[in-house]
């Protein structure tokens, strides 16, 4: 499986979040390592999206699409996401 960074997520996040996040930074609960999000290890499958910290190795993200048009969309490994407020 390849690893991708976290610009591969660009689009999806746009799409769930409403902007584009992979500048926003984040830092890992596991570790504490900070940096944007287009810093992580992203491995994508047909089951799903996953994003590690490149620190550590801890899932910083699941991304899991449903059929029909739901999403499931976890953060388990994020403990702050940095939200630009316009
Ligand atoms: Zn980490």
């Amino acid at each position: 499986m390849g690893v991708l960074d976290g610009n591969a997520l660009a689009g999806r996040l746009t799409d769930l979040l409403g902007w584009d996040a992979t500048d926003s930074l984040i830092r890992c609960r596991s570790c504490g390592d900070g940096g944007a999000m287009a810093r992580v290890a992203v491995y994508a499958t047909a089951m799903g999206t996953v994003a590690r910290c490149r620190s550590c190795d801890a899932v910083l993200m699941t991304l899991v699409d449903e059929i029909g048009g739901r999403s499931w969309f976890g953060m388990p490994g994020i403990d702050a996401l940095e939200v630009r407020r316009a």
